[in-house]
């Protein structure tokens, strides 16, 4: 999901709090699949799930219909992107696909509420996984944590997007490169692009100020092996090239002058 059309903006305290409420929606349909997260559940079914928590109060969802960035392709058929063990992001939701004892299930999903977007996801383990599942889904976390943390310590990305790659690399695993998060606001996809790294090739506007107003989505997605990966015969789901397990996590985070604000954050601010 790639298609980066709306200029970068700084949003009001008011805007904020309106995308505040969209966020919400998307935290209750995350934490709503969570529950239903189990071995033999199909992705279609944890997909209805987010559909019918969107539509309970009148959001829309941001994922379905979303054209494909290869021209030709179809347009994204579902609500909700579930990627399992080696897939790594954009996977389809299927009725006959189901999850499994030990498999990591990345879920990732958005709504526009009155207006103002919220993105976010979670990667569940089913059931009982194994010692590198537990560590990827750590680090996964760990490293969306700390960017969080940064966020209000650093004035540039390039500075929290570096430390997220040193604390990836550090427990050996690797940083996924040919997706990255982005703004948002009034559009999923809005400037700047994100990185979850940081090099001298990095072009100067994905290392931005971080400066009260300013909407990402960060979305680390983190593997096991090699960082490249593969578009599956679908046309949609991304996979490692070494068919090693991959998680992703993310939030919508505004900078406000408190600091950084997790806006698909739970009601009490579970993140
Ligand atoms: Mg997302
Ligand atoms: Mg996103």
């Amino acid at each position: 999901m790639s298609a980066f059309r709306s200029p970068r903006q700084l949003r009001s305290a008011r805007e904020i709090a309106a995308m505040r409420e969209a966020g919400l929606i998307v935290w209750r349909a995350l934490k709503s699949m969570e529950q239903a997260v189990r071995p033999g559940v199909t992705t279609a079914e944890l997909d209805a799930i987010a559909a019918k928590t969107f539509e309970d109060v009148g959001a829309e969802p941001l994922f379905l219909n979303f054209p494909n960035a290869t021209p030709g392709w179809p347009v994204f058929p579902a609500v909700t992107c579930i990627s399992i063990n080696e897939e790594v992001v954009h996977g389809i939701p299927r009725a006959d696909r189901k999850l499994a004892e030990g498999d990591v299930a990345s879920v990732d999903t958005g709504c526009k509420l009155n207006g103002w977007c919220g993105d976010s996801a979670v990667t569940y383990a089913v059931g009982t996984v194994d010692a590198e599942k537990q560590k990827l889904l750590s680090v996964t976390k760990g490293v969306l944590h700390l960017a969080i943390d940064l966020m209000g310590k650093k004035s540039r990305w390039c500075e929290v997007a570096s430390e997220m790659e040193r604390f990836v690399k550090d427990h050996g695993f690797s940083v996924v490169e040919d997706f990255v998060g982005h703004g948002i606001g009034r559009e999923m996809h809005e400037d700047p692009q994100v990185p979850n790294f940081c090099s001298k090739r990095t072009p100067r506007s994905q290392d931005f100020k971080l400066e009260p107003g300013l909407v990402i989505a960060v979305e680390p997605m983190v593997n096991v092996g090699v960082k490249s990966v593969k578009t599956m015969p679908d046309g949609w789901t991304q996979a490692t090239r070494d068919g090693k397990p991959s998680a992703h996590f993310e939030h919508t985070i505004a900078i406000t002058a408190d600091g950084p604000q997790v806006l698909t954050a739970g009601p009490n601010g579970e993140l």
